[in-house]
């Protein structure tokens, strides 16, 4: 690669967002190398629930309520559980998450986070028309499930109003036709709803590894490497030491999903993110037809290439505490309760961080005082959707032109300032 040409890019880590703005730039004609300590899906990307999910038109809030603010303060909500001596080094990204989820702000963001959301399916099929991969893909949508009538109520509601604003299709299942849809339930409690445009994938880093495959067979490639060796050669670009040799290139895309703030401050940029961790652990049981999330304990179960895959909620923990039991404890004992789950697949659960931003939006630019070090990280619980999406439109604006949609509340100044 010549680093003396603007057509060459370095995209360091190759998750769901790094694939994702590595193959555009690919498909349009850049010399590209993806650079990652480990083969492509194997961190926050290879973990999660892989729901490809259209019907997230409206990021997750930090609850206000009292109620669900007491449900978490009480350990009751298995969906967020709080160890409480971390919570000091939480409180500058919390106390601005807060601020961001007031109704009138949220309702923005939300209008700005539909946009990106509702292009992520067709991004998502523009990479898998030209991989073998589609058969990880299933297009039939994912079920909340309910255990009370109360619940399940507010959730048709909301679902209703959700369908009424962006145009989102649903199906509400009363007990008898969650049970019809799902024989193997052993409790269909109230019932669900079915968000139907959903796409679930049985193994999502084999997804992310069969985008790395395409961008290698379009002309890119994929060297094993360390992000901490990126230095800028002034005048020139960016160079990365790899397994293969020094790499060189123009520009460079931090796309290091949790990590990222990490690396940038060595920049001097300070950008503050809610780390919320989240784990899973495979069962040998079986009974699920499409993924299920169950509401009241905050948990997904969804069939996969290793079997029933258990993801937990949002924990805010320690940055270095080892994996913990709570909260897939807990979710187990709740999933015991509808079906067959059988044993647990591995001794220790798989965790990961999802790299949520306190307003809620990814972090796509350039940044504010290094000429093109380009910015995409920072996608919170829906980067596996958004990827392909926020590739595209990060590649966009690294070629000169102007993205689809307006960049402005995602730039990275928002934060830096500068
Ligand atoms: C439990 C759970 C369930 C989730 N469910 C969903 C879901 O159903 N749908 C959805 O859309 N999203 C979901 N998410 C969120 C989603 O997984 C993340 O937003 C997304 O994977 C982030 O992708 P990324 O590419 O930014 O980060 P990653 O996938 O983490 O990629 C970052 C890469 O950087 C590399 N890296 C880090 N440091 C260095 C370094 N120093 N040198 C070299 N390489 C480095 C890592 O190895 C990694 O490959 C879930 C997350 C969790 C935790």
């Amino acid at each position: 690669m010549r680093a003396e040409t603007v057509s060459s890019a370095i995209v360091l880590g190759a998750g769901m967002a790094g694939v994702g703005v590595a193959l555009h730039l690919r498909q349009a004609g850049w010399d590209v190398v993806l650079v990652d300590r480990q083969p492509p899906g194997r961190a926050t990307s290879y973990g999660n629930a892989g729901i490809i999910q259209s019907e997230a038109v409206e990021p997750y809030a930090m609850p206000r309520g009292l109620d669900d603010m007491w449900g978490v303060v009480t350990g009751r909500t298995n969906g967020i559980r709080i160890d409480w001596s971390a919570l000091p080094a939480h409180v500058p990204a919390l106390l601005r998450y807060w601020w961001h989820s007031a109704p009138v702000r949220h309702r923005q963001i939300a209008r700005t986070w539909s946009g990106i959301i509702g292009q992520a399916a067709a991004a998502h099929q523009h990479f898998l028309n030209d991989t073998n991969a589609a058969g990880l893909v299933r297009k039939e949508g994912f079920r909340v499930f309910f255990r009370s009538a109360a619940a399940m109520d507010a959730a048709f509601t909301d679902a209703e109003r959700i369908h009424r604003t962006y145009g989102v299709p649903y199906a509400a299942l009363d007990s008898k036709a969650l049970a019809a849809a799902e024989p193997g339930l052993a409790n269909t409690g109230a019932g669900a709803v079915h968000w139907q445009g959903a796409w679930t994938v049985r193994d999502p880093g084999a997804l992310v590894e069969a985008y790395g495959d395409l961008l290698l067979r379009s002309g890119g490639s994929v060297a094993i490497g360390s992000a901490e060796t990126l230095k800028a050669l002034p005048g020139k670009g960016w160079r990365v030491e790899t397994a293969n040799g020094p790499v060189e290139a123009a520009h460079v895309v931090v796309a290091l999903g949790p990590w990222s703030p990490e690396l940038l401050r060595r920049f001097g940029y300070d950008f503050p993110m809610v780390r919320k961790r989240g784990h899973h652990r495979h069962y040998d049981g079986t009974g699920l037809d499409l993924p299920l999330m169950d509401e009241a304990f905050g948990y997904v179960l969804a069939p996969m290439a290793k079997g029933l895959r258990i993801t937990t909620g949002a924990e805010l923990s320690h940055a270095d505490a080892p994996p913990s039991e709570v909260q897939i404890g807990r979710a187990e004992d709740a999933a015991r309760t509808l079906l067959n789950l059988g044993k647990g697949v591995e001794p220790e659960p798989w965790l990961g961080v999802r790299p949520c931003m306190p307003d809620m939006l990814p972090v796509i630019g350039e940044a504010p005082r290094h000429k093109r070090l380009w910015l995409h990280f920072g996608h919170g619980h829906q980067g596996f959707t958004l990827g392909p999406a926020t590739g595209q439109m990060l590649a966009t604006m690294m070629r000169g032109e102007a993205p689809s949609v307006d960049p402005a509340p995602f730039r990275p100044e928002r934060w830096t300032g500068g």
